[in-house]
């Protein structure tokens, strides 16, 4: 790679702090794993010392690592090892949205960057954080306003940059609790506007091939839709377009998530092509239908954070796809459930939206940016107070007076309901996505992630007193029109948050 872009010899760190001088409570593994690292890139070993390994994907290692400064003091790092596999437009990218932006308006910032040969490691400053479903269930009305707030300044900042992050979910965002700190990570998806600032951004968009098929992404990455299609259609029928992997992202969302959509192509073949479409509104896919080209879209991210324009693989995304995001994350915050929509493709989370915010409004925005989409059943848009305190247990359940919310609306997110059909994916269209899933009762003496609180301590925490401004807000974020959707700048001015926008 060009080494120009990352910077190999930089150190405002001295100090030979060698390994394993202390043998603390790790793994084997990680063990194992933080030996391979120093033996990949020696340089680290002369200035810092790797504690743990804190986070893991499919495309990196987050290592913990302490070095001492030249004043004598120690400081703590984050140690981003990405995997040597990454395109290094896309390392580049990720290093260059962090030296950019980072660093201020609650974006995580860059220290130091090392490199040998194809592995790379980005430096950051270490902070401390706790995940979101640890504390989810014990956060108060006001944290839950403020951590909407800083995001969305996050997001307004990097926006104003032409950067899309396209993978804004809590696992991304650190919030340390105590010093009431925020930190935006994770430029490993992220994507630039048409009009973006950042040069690196504008070359991503010129990938189209892996320069190291390691592991095939070209299989990962285009089945989004494919899974729902075979299990209807006789495969030997299906043809393989053989179009150019859309590697713009660098790595496919499902290669990162592992299996769900995971699936071998068949071989190359050919069908004789009848003119017109015979399935429209029928519960089948006809073969012209399945014959069709698939859409060629950037789709990143995790699914039940992708925005309808995202899952419908819409060509044209923007800055609204990380405001959706941000808004599926209020959902989850004022609910109480943490992942709200729990999907492993596509459809299945297309489905879990409109069992929220209605069918004919999804099927109408979906119009809107040129995508046809069928539901077999219509499902009414929500009133999202009412969903919200009814999955906090504040309110009845709308299906059962009698037993308490949480037990007949499932513990944890909205599962896995069945899937729409949507433009050559019609496999779905004779099933019928249901409301919000009924009797998933939790097994006794399981804790549920949601905020349920049968004591009454809900009132100290604000939730009794939740503003309409929040919901309104919640409402702007999750437009399920892109083009309508609120901004983060525009988000910042709302009401909602008329006291911190003046004090900054
Ligand atoms: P990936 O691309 O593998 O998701 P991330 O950049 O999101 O990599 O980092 C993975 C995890 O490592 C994060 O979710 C977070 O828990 C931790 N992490 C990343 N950067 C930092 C940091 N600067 N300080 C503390 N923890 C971090
Ligand atoms: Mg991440
Ligand atoms: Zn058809």
């Amino acid at each position: 790679m060009d080494s120009s872009v990352v910077c190999t010899e930089s150190f405002r760190v001295d100090g030979c702090i060698k390994s394993a001088n202390k043998k603390s409570k790790i793994s084997r593994d990680v063990e194992s794993d933080i030996e391979s690292l120093y033996r990949a890139v020696p340089q680290l070993a002369k200035t810092f010392r790797i504690i743990d390994k804190i986070g893991e994907g499919t495309f990196s290692s987050v290592y913990l690592g302490e070095a001492r400064m030249r004043d004598g003091s120690r400081d703590v790092f984050a140690l981003k090892h990405l995997i040597p596999t990454s395109h290094p437009t896309r390392i580049a990218a990720e290093l260059q949205c962090l030296t950019v932006v980072g660093g201020r308006e609650n974006v995580m910032g860059v220290e130091y960057c090392f490199r040998k040969e194809d592995h790379v490691v980005i430096v950051m400053p270490y902070m401390e954080h706790q995940a979101i479903i640890d504390i989810i269930s014990s956060l108060s009305f006001e944290e839950v306003r403020l951590y909407i707030y800083h995001l969305l300044k996050a997001l307004r900042h990097i926006h104003q940059f032409g950067i899309i992050h396209r993978d804004i979910k809590p696992n991304n965002f650190l919030y340390n609790r105590k010093a009431k700190t925020f930190a935006l990570v994770d430029f490993g998806l992220a994507q630039g506007t048409a009009d973006t600032q950042l040069e690196l951004l504008k070359d991503l968009m010129g990938i189209r091939k892996a320069p190291r098929p390691v592991f095939s992404e070209r299989n990962l990455n285009n089945c989004t839709l494919a899974p729902s299609i075979t299990k209807l259609a006789n495969t030997s029928e299906l043809v393989n377009t053989g179009k150019p992997t859309d590697l713009s992202n660098g790595r496919s969302a499902s290669a990162r998530r592992g299996p769900a959509t995971a699936r071998t192509p068949k071989p190359q073949q050919t069908v004789h092509q009848p003119l017109t479409c015979t399935c429209f509104h029928t519960d089948r896919v006809c073969n012209v239908c399945l014959a069709r080209k698939q859409q060629v879209a950037p789709r990143a991210g995790t699914p039940g954070f992708r925005a309808p324009e995202v899952l419908t693989k819409c060509p044209h995304q923007g800055t609204a796809i990380d405001v959706w995001s941000a808004g599926v994350i209020l959902l989850s915050l004022l609910s109480g459930r943490y992942p709200f929509f729990k999907a492993s493709d596509d459809l299945i989370a297309l489905a879990q939206i409109m069992t929220i915010r209605g069918s004919r409004e999804t099927v109408r925005a979906a119009k809107a940016f040129g995508k046809a989409v069928l539901c077999s059943r219509q499902l009414p848009r929500l009133d999202l107070r009412e969903l919200c305190e009814t999955l906090r247990g504040q309110r009845p359940s709308p299906d059962d007076e009698v037993t308490p919310v949480r037990h007949s609306l499932g513990a944890k997110s909205l599962e896995e309901t069945p899937r729409p059909a949507q433009e050559r994916g019609k496999a779905g269209a004779g099933e019928t996505p249901s409301p919000l899933p009924k009797s998933q009762a939790e097994t006794p003496g399981e804790k549920a992630s949601s905020g349920v609180d049968c004591t009454g301590t809900g009132d100290e925490r604000g939730w009794d007193g939740v503003p309409d401004e929040a919901y309104d807000l919640l409402d702007r974020l999750l437009d399920l029109n892109p083009t309508s959707r609120i901004t983060a700048a525009q988000a910042l001015q709302h009401p909602l948050f008329k006291d911190l926008e003046k004090s900054t």
